[in-house]
């Protein structure tokens, strides 16, 4: 596997027609994030509109997928319609290795579909099925019948990808759910693929993928392997899952509750991990190529699932769903929380954001800002069924209130008010109140993803206030993590993907250039990265952090806000020195 170009399917939808793209050098684009940006830069206009339909969708697995464990995921990259910025969303399934088996390293769509369509693509055929049959279905709906469309590949190494109604509504909030448990789930992808008309798209691996073998490559597989399966690394993620976290994050006071009214609560003991492995974990499932195994999937039984007196559903649940819809909701007993994601995920919203904006909605409503004249419904902290109501109300845009908040807690405060009390960093918060670097990092980081940066980590670990010593941590770390982002590794894997093992696993696999470029070519991809973005729009400079986040205590006491603007003001002008970096000097004529 020497360092050829990648292999790209560039299919545009108004003229129907694919061809593959032979497209960046590996040693300078790397793959992944490094891969998206750089077909981003080449295809798309980060200065034009989210829904203009020439602008590309794009999804890129990197170099490594499929020969090492845990390099399973895929980068989706697009131009949001949450704030009309260059975007990028991360998800795992089978996607990435269905592409590889499909002889792609990528797949990116621009056009529009002329009607409501799913694209299907293999080795040997690309088709653009009408689907207008599945408009409005919900995301299960959908799903049993594109099962059926697909059924002649290998369900192994296939994938399907596909939107709900918030997708065709044009949320903001919109997802993709991938394989009915994965999503690229923030900034709305979802609405990228309403836009072009798409449905659905099933990538087809009905090819061989040759491993590259050798002694190098065996060895260290085998040890990668052993370290992620046998030592403790990795133990968390598969046992409890990451809800293991709520207890923990909740003693330290930094765990969101009530639209992060309190950061701890005794109701946690209702809707901790163990009590979801206790009374409503099913089985756990996994990514293709993940000996891990962290999907955790509930049972929900019959008194929530209203459809049938003896239906019930399987539903994914994770730390993150946890938090944005149960504590933030004031949620204390896991089986509602279920309920509430199972209508989520119906709807194809993206969990954290549906939930962070309902738990603004509640304050709103209890303040006066709002009245049951815009929510429909009563929505009250610990209150499930309005919440469950009201999120199908979200993904079908039923009146202007919640056609505002689909789109977004931005847009509803730009009509309604109540910004002091948004909890919004960049976008919905994540669930780490851990404390001043985090809110500054989410605000700033290139997802507003708490996985951008370990600035939730940094908050436990480090008691002074430097704020130049966070800066330089922020700026580092994020060049590390875009290295793990550009192979495209699952970032629960970062422990043993340090930039040495990196390095040695892309050597192993005949990639040498691209090893010893790595780190030079991950701080240009970061480069990239930050100049995209902040050519569509990003303007980290003015950013705001809602009042919200100064009035809450820690474990550490009381937010200290002057150390948290200093941080936030740093790092901003770090993005936007980077950001200039590699632009051209502009000369006079
Ligand atoms: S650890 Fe979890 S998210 Fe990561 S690749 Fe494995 S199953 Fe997927």
């Amino acid at each position: 596997m020497p360092d050829a170009p990648f292999r790209i399917m560039h299919m545009d939808l108004d003229s129907g027609r694919g061809k593959v793209l032979e497209f960046g050098d590996p040693a300078e684009v790397l793959g992944g994030s490094g891969l998206a940006a750089a077909l981003f830069e080449e295809y798309g206009d980060p200065e034009g509109s989210w829904d203009d339909p020439r602008q590309p969708l794009i999804f890129v697995a990197g170099p490594l997928t499929g020969c090492y464990p845990l390099m399973s995921k895929t980068v989706c990259a697009f131009l949001s319609p949450y704030h009309n910025q260059y975007a990028e969303s991360h998800a795992g399934g089978r996607l990435a290795l269905a592409l590889r088996f499909a002889g792609l390293h990528g797949l990116m769509i621009t056009g529009r579909a002329k009607r409501l369509s799913c694209l299907t693509v293999g080795t040997r055929r690309i088709d653009i099925y009408d689907v207008d049959y599945l408009r409005g279905k919900d995301v299960f709906g959908a799903g049993k019948l594109l099962r059926r469309i697909s059924r002649r590949s290998m369900s192994g190494h296939r994938t399907i990808l596909r939107i709900g109604p918030a997708g065709e509504n044009g949320s903001a909030m919109a997802c993709i759910n991938v394989d009915s448990y994965r999503h690229f789930g923030r900034l709305g992808s979802g609405a990228i693929m309403g836009a072009k008309n798409l449905k659905a798209v099933i990538i087809e691996g009905d090819g061989d993928l040759d491993l590259p073998g050798g002694k190098d490559y065996n060895s260290l597989y085998k040890e990668l392997f052993g370290q992620l399966t046998t030592t403790d690394m990795m133990r968390k993620y598969h046992d409890l899952g990451t809800p293991s976290n709520l207890i923990p994050l909740n003693e330290l006071k930094a765990l969101p509750w009530r639209n992060l009214q309190a950061t701890t609560d005794p109701g946690v003991e209702g809707i901790s991990g163990e009590v979801f492995a206790e009374q409503l974990l099913l089985r756990q499932t996994a990514c293709s190529g993940c000996p891990v195994g962290c999907i955790h999937i509930g049972l929900l039984r019959q008194q929530f699932a209203k459809e049938h007196e003896y239906l019930y559903k399987q539903v994914n649940y994770d730390y993150e769903s946890v938090f944005a819809e149960g504590t933030m909701l004031g949620l204390t007993k896991a089986s509602d929380v279920l309920a509430l994601l199972d209508e989520t995920e119906k709807q194809g919203l993206d969990v954290m954001g549906a939930g962070v904006a309902l738990a603004w909605a509640t304050e709103a409503l209890d303040t006066g800002l709002i009245s049951e004249e815009e929510t429909l419904v009563p929505l009250a902290f610990g209150e499930v069924n309005g919440y469950v109501q009201a999120v199908a109300h979200m993904g079908n845009k039923s009146n202007d209130f919640y056609a505002a908040l689909s789109m977004g807690t931005p847009a509803a405060v730009a009509q309604y008010g109540g910004g002091d009390f948004a909890c919004v960093l960049g976008q919905e918060m994540a669930g780490y109140a851990t404390g001043e670097v985090f809110f500054a990092a989410q605000t700033l980081g290139f997802r507003h993803s708490h996985l951008d940066t370990g600035a939730y980590s940094y908050d436990q670990k480090v008691k002074e206030k430097d704020a130049q010593k966070a800066i330089d941590f922020l700026v580092k770390d994020d060049v590390d993590r875009i290295q793990l982002t550009s192979m495209v590794s699952c970032l629960f894997a970062r422990s043993a993907y340090s930039q040495e093992r990196l390095q040695e696993a892309l050597a192993a696999v005949g990639m040498t250039a691209t090893a010893d470029n790595l780190l030079e070519s991950a701080k240009k991809v970061q480069r990239m990265r930050w100049r995209l973005k902040c050519r569509s729009g990003f303007d980290p400079i003015n950013a705001k952090i809602p009042k919200r986040f100064t009035e809450i205590t820690t474990w550490k006491g009381s937010i200290d806000p002057e150390y948290m603007e200093q941080v936030r003001m740093g790092y901003a002008q770090a993005i936007v020195a980077m950001a200039a970096m590699d632009e051209e000097p502009e000369t006079e004529s």
